[in-house]
């Protein structure tokens, strides 16, 4: 066995491949971008070694770089996570060459496998049913065109050296069948450097179940059962469970054997997966994909196996842990992929810090968040949108279905925005709970699932809790203020120490001025001597008071019935996620507020939450008043003016209208203030 390995990856697949080390007791070898210094993942290996830039081609695709670490650092082996280098047969064969053991298969099973056109070809020598289609060797259009018809329309062109559902296009008939070709021909070049398709019928109606497959270096090779993954957006997955529903023993064994014979065909050896297509009783060979899957969680919840675990002995020349006859499915278990993406614009990555960060609680065996961040960490456009997998175990599939509902309503994510909403409103749909699956499901329940998506995420007209919970937040904020602000004063007796002073008058009472969306409210706030409030709601007054849970969280009680909540605030904005219902953004002009950090006493101004920018209101030389409104962001569905913090000339305007920025990014600064304005 190895004394220590290299993980070449990131991200939450880096951190679960380090879990299972650190419980064999092999010592871990992290590997970081520029981008990743102090990334969860590099925290808890053992040791981790930066590679250089951001951008994946100078980093976590240098072969150089990564065996010159490996040798460094003495790591006997590498795992490769998925992605990146997993399926590149080069870096295998130099991992080979180095004296350093690739944990995965054999440079030569990768290439076989990496074109699917070639794949498809030895699977067909190999008996593996395939879906109709041509992947011969001439790619000019007569052929090609000619298959089209032979097939039946409608076909699928796919990018022979494809991945990750790029590089494919649908034609539905002969007259498009040119133009699509060429444009997938250009997607391929440019995305893969190889330009070469194959043509498959395209199934109108197909559901994607895989084979996760295992072979060890003397001979044995087991399956190790199927995965549905029928839940896709655009070819990509975002849902997958084991078993599939509905699947028979006669069928699993027939698709478990043809998955096998597969991988005996290239001689594979380690954790690999035989992807088919199956409509009706039929089942086709798509393609075998070389490494780890990232669903491969579901697999291990059903079979109470550690996949890693198996790679590792297997790379070590162990023997597969146990025979085929040993293994088993226990009950269910179903796995949701959580992305930074943004639903209303087409669920493009949504880039940014995630400033409050909290995900379900982890039962052990039930419920399992595999994540590469925590708060405080940044989505960047340099790598994969995921946050995390949530992956839920259960009985049968209803009980594991209860435990995603339960366990996605527990997410809270402020600072991107996510598909949570997306997976809430597939999760809860009959036609998902009666197992109804296949790869059209997204595009056939649109109208159902994508308002939802993007309303669970920045929801419509808050109800008045939403108010309440917003209001209270910012009175316990501005208490906590006045407090502290009495020490720091050193006179704790000064009535001003008094947090609810105000009140000493008799009926005292503050406004505060809230907008969600495009609803503005002047909520008037009555202090309690039991330290609640009188809300005055627009559905009418109510009692409100923010008060600690048994474990430490927050609940809300208005007029005495209390519900969990939590509300994370940034600046102005406080997003409040209601028990499962998803998050509500606030923003609050709040008088009393301790000064923003970012702008007070500085001459520059700078966007306080991500957005884009609607309005610039001001010129370079614009003399300005303090409170001058100086540019307006639209974040969250609102718009937030921001204003001078003084009075003074404006100096340089960093964006234009339309563009996005972040938060903290510099948009005002001033020239110093002309004498007299300085007062
Ligand atoms: P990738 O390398 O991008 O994973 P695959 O060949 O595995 O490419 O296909 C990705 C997805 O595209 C599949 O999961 C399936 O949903 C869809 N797909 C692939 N082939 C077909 C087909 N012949 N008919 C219908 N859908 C298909
Ligand atoms: P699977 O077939 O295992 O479900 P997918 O095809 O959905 O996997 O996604 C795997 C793809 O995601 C990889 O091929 C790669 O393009 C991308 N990817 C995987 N791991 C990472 C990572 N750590 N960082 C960035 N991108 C990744
Ligand atoms: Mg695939």
């Amino acid at each position: 066995m190895f004394g220590k390995i290299l993980i070449a990856n990131r991200g939450e697949i880096a951190c679960r491949v380090i879990a299972t080390a650190r419980r064999l007791g092999i010592a871990t070898v992290a590997v970081y971008s520029e981008a990743d210094a102090g990334a969860r993942h590099t925290r808890l290996a053992d040791e981790a070694w930066p590679i250089g830039p951001a951008q994946a081609r100078q980093s976590y695709l240098s072969i150089e770089t990564i065996l010159d670490v490996a040798r460094r650092s003495g790591a006997e082996a590498i795992h490769p996570g998925y992605g990146f280098l997993a399926e590149n047969a080069e870096f295998a064969a130099a991992c080979a060459a180095a004296g350093i053991t690739f944990i995965g298969p054999p440079a030569e099973a990768i290439r076989a496998m990496g074109s699917k056109a070639a794949a498809k070809a030895l699977m067909e020598r190999a008996g593996v049913p395939l879906v109709p289609g041509y992947h011969g060797e001439a790619q000019d259009l007569a052929t090609l065109s000619e298959a089209a018809a032979r097939i039946g329309y409608p076909v699928l062109i796919k990018a022979s050296a494809g991945g990750g559902g790029k590089g494919m296009r649908v034609v539905e008939r002969a007259a498009d069948f040119a133009e699509a070709l060429e444009g997938a021909k250009r997607e391929a070049a440019s995305s893969f450097g190889d330009d070469r398709v194959l043509i498959e019928k395209y199934l109108t109606r197909p559901r994607h179940i895989e084979i996760q497959v295992f072979a060890d270096t003397h001979g044995n090779t087991v399956s190790l059962f199927e995965r549905d993954c029928s839940i896709q957006r655009r070819h990509q997955k975002i849902i997958e469970e084991a078993p599939a529903p509905g699947m028979d023993p006669a069928r699993r064994q027939a698709m478990g054997e043809a998955a096998v014979a597969a991988a005996r065909a290239v001689g594979y050896v380690g954790a690999g997966t035989v992807e088919f297509i199956a409509e009706g009783d039929a089942f086709f060979f798509m393609e075998m994909n070389t490494r780890l899957q990232v669903e491969h969680p579901v697999t291990e919840m059903v079979t109470g196996l550690d996949l890693v675990e198996w790679q590792i002995r297997v790379a070590a020349g162990e023997p597969l842990p146990l025979p085929a006859e040993r293994l088993a499915i226990r009950g269910h278990a179903i796995e949701a992929r959580v992305y930074a993406e943004d639903p209303e614009r087409d669920f493009l990555p949504s880039t940014g810090t995630l400033s409050h960060l909290r995900q379900p609680r982890e039962i052990p065996g039930q419920v399992r968040v595999d994540t590469g961040v925590r708060a405080g960490d940044a989505i960047t456009p340099h790598y994969d949108p995921m946050i995390a997998k949530l992956i839920v175990w259960g009985e049968d599939r209803p009980a594991a279905l209860r435990r995603l509902l339960a366990a996605l309503g527990e997410y809270e994510v402020v600072g991107v925005r996510t598909n949570l909403g997306l997976l809430r409103a597939i999760a809860g749909h009959p036609a998902f709970a009666a197992g109804e699956l296949d790869t059209g499901f997204i595009a056939r329940h649109a109208a159902a699932l994508l308002p939802a998506a993007v309303a669970a995420d920045a929801g419509p007209a808050p109800e008045p809790a939403v108010w309440a919970a917003a209001a209270l937040a910012v009175l316990r904020d501005q208490r906590a203020a006045i407090t502290a602000a009495a020490r720091a004063s050193g006179d704790p007796f000064s009535p001003w120490a008094e947090t609810d002073a105000w009140r000493l008058n008799g009926d005292g009472y503050q406004d505060l001025h809230l907008r969600h969306g495009s609803t503005a409210l002047t909520l008037r706030c009555h202090p309690q001597p039991d330290g609640s409030f009188r809300l005055d709601l627009p559905g009418g007054p109510v009692r409100a008071a923010l008060e600690e849970d048994a474990e430490g969280g927050l609940r809300l009680v208005l007029d005495g019935v209390a519900r969990r909540l939590s509300v994370a605030r940034r600046d102005a904005a406080l997003t409040v996620f209601l028990a499962g219902q998803g998050a509500q953004t606030v923003l609050v002009e709040d008088p009393l507020a301790p000064p923003r950090s970012d702008t007070a006493g500085s001459e520059r101004v700078t966007a306080p939450i991500p957005g884009r920018i609607t309005r610039v209101l001001v010129r370079p030389g614009d003399r300005v008043q303090k409170n001058a409104p100086l540019v307006v962001i639209e974040a969250m569905k609102m718009e937030l003016t921001l204003r001078a913090p003084a009075a003074g000339v404006v100096a340089t305007i960093a964006h234009g209208v339309d563009e996005m920025v972040e938060e903290g990014t510099e948009l005002v600064t001033f020239a110093d203030p002309p004498p007299s304005a300085a007062a």
